[in-house]
C-alpha cells in the first residue's frame, strides 16, 4: 500500500465533497473575517488561506455536550418511592476533521493524557475521538504569535493527525499517517503522491525556519518555580488582565469543563460545558470558598498548567502547542510568550527535558 498521494488543486473541492456524502466533515469556513471549523455543507465559503480563529476542539469535546437525559418516574403504587430513568447519550458519529493545523491536532494528544490514557477514561471524548478522522494542513506561512517550534511542535508536526496534507505548487501532498486514513488514497481523484514528495518536504522545511522562537537560547521552556512561587511576579503583570476567558476558550490545549443539571418538571437533562480558569467561580467550591480567588493566583494557575504541572505529570509534555492564538486575540496584549520567558529556568537544554520533540 503506497502511503502518498496528490489531490491537484482543482480536484480539492470535489475530494471535501465526496468525503462529507460517507461521513460528518468539519473544515475550516470563512465568516465575515473569522475562520471558524463548521461541518461542510454547500455554499459554504471554505478558507485554508490561514488557521482558523477558533480551534477545532469542539469536534471533540463540544462547548456543550448534554451527556444524558433523565427522567424521575414515581412509582403509581408507592408515590414516596421515585426512580430515575437514563438517557445516555452516546451516539458519535464517524467524523472527518479537515483542515486542522498541527498545533491543532497536537492539542488533541494533550487531551488524550487526562482523558483517555487513564484507568477511567472519559467515554464521551474517547468515542468522538475514536470516531475522528484528522486530516491536518501542514502550515507554509505561520502567522504572528506562533511558536510552535519552542514547544516540541512544528508547523508539520504529525502528532495527533491520521494524515499530514502538504500544499504544493499543483495540489496537496498527503501523507498517510495511521489505518483511520488509509483509505483516502482509494478516493477518486487521488493520486501517486511519490513525485511530489521532495517539494512538500522542502516547504515543511521552509515554514519550520520562519516560526519565530521567542525563548530564550531557543530552548523549549522549563518554568523555574522559585521564579513560579513569586505572588508579586503574578500581580504585577496580571494587572491589565479583563478576566474575559478568550484566552482559554481559544486555545487547542484548555480542557477544563463545568456541569450543570438542566431541569424542569420531572425531566432534565445533564449538561458539560467548557469552563476557564479565567473567571471568577472557577473551582468556587460548595461552601463559598474559592481556592483560587484572586485574578493573579487564576491566571498564575493557568501558566501553572500549562508549564509547570502538567509538564511533571505527563514526562515533560507542554501543554501548550504554541498556535499563538492567546497572543493574537487577547484584547489586552497579555502575551504569554514574553509571561514564560520571564519565569524560563537558564540552562536547561531541551533533551535534558524529555523527548516529547516530534517534529
Ligand atoms: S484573553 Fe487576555 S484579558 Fe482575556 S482572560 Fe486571557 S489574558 Fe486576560
Ligand atoms: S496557551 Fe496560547 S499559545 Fe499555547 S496552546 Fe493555548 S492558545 Fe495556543
Ligand atoms: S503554531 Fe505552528 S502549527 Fe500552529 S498555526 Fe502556527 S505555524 Fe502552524
Amino acid at each position: 500500500m503506497a502511503d502518498t498521494g496528490f489531490i491537484p488543486k482543482e480536484k480539492w473541492a470535489t475530494f471535501i465533497e465526496v468525503l462529507s456524502a460517507k461521513e460528518q466533515v468539519h473544515v475550516p469556513c470563512l465568516e465575515g473575517d473569522m475562520i471558524i471549523f463548521r461541518s461542510f455543507e454547500k455554499g459554504r465559503t471554505l478558507c485554508f488561506e490561514r488557521p482558523a480563529n477558533m480551534p477545532p476542539k469542539a469536534v471533540i469535546f463540544p462547548q456543550s455536550d448534554t451527556l444524558f437525559s433523565f427522567k424521575f418516574i414515581k412509582d403509581p403504587e408507592n408515590p414516596q418511592r421515585v426512580g430515575v430513568e437514563l438517557t445516555e447519550n452516546k451516539d458519535f458519529p464517524k467524523t472527518i476533521l479537515i483542515g486542522a493545523r498541527p498545533c491543532d491536532a497536537k492539542g488533541f494528544t494533550i487531551y488524550d493524557r487526562p482523558y483517555t490514557e487513564t484507568d477511567t477514561p472519559d467515554p464521551y471524548y474517547k468515542g468522538r475521538r475514536e470516531q475522528t478522522t484528522i486530516l491536518t494542513l501542514a502550515c507554509q506561512d505561520p502567522s504572528a504569535g506562533c511558536f510552535c517550534t519552542s514547544v516540541h511542535s512544528g508547523p508539520a508536526d504529525k502528532e495527533g493527525s491520521d494524515a499530514l496534507i502538504t500544499e504544493v505548487e499543483k495540489g496537496y501532498f498527503v501523507e498517510i499517517l495511521s489505518e483511520k486514513s488509509s483509505t483516502l488514497l482509494k478516493e477518486a481523484g487521488v493520486e501517486d503522491g511519490s513525485a511530489y514528495q521532495d517539494e512538500a518536504h522542502k516547504n515543511q522545511e521552509a515554514a519550520r525556519s520562519a516560526v519565530k522562537q521567542p525563548f530564550a537560547d531557543n530552548l523549549a521552556p522549563k518554568v523555574s518555580k522559585e521564579l513560579y512561587g513569586n505572588d508579586e511576579f503574578w500581580k504585577e503583570e496580571l494587572a491589565k488582565c479583563l478576566s474575559c476567558g478568550v484566552c482559554t476558550y481559544l486555545c487547542p490545549t484548555c480542557y477544563c469543563f463545568n456541569i450543570t443539571d438542566e431541569r424542569a418538571t420531572n425531566r432534565g437533562e445533564r449538561i458539560r460545558s467548557w469552563d476557564s480558569c479565567m473567571y471568577q467561580h472557577f473551582t468556587l467550591d460548595g461552601s463559598g470558598h474559592s481556592p483560587r480567588s484572586t485574578k493573579f493566583l487564576r491566571f498564575k494557575n493557568r501558566i501553572g498548567h500549562k508549564f509547570l504541572f502538567y509538564p511533571e505529570k505527563y514526562n515533560n509534555a507542554i501543554a501548550c502547542c504554541g498556535c499563538g492564538r492567546c497572543v493574537r486575540f487577547c484584547p489586552v496584549s497579555v502575551d504569554i510568550r514574553e509571561i514564560v520567558s520571564k519565569l524560563q529556568e537558564s540552562g536547561v537544554s531541551a533533551a535534558q527535558q524529555g523527548g516529547n520533540d516530534k517534529s
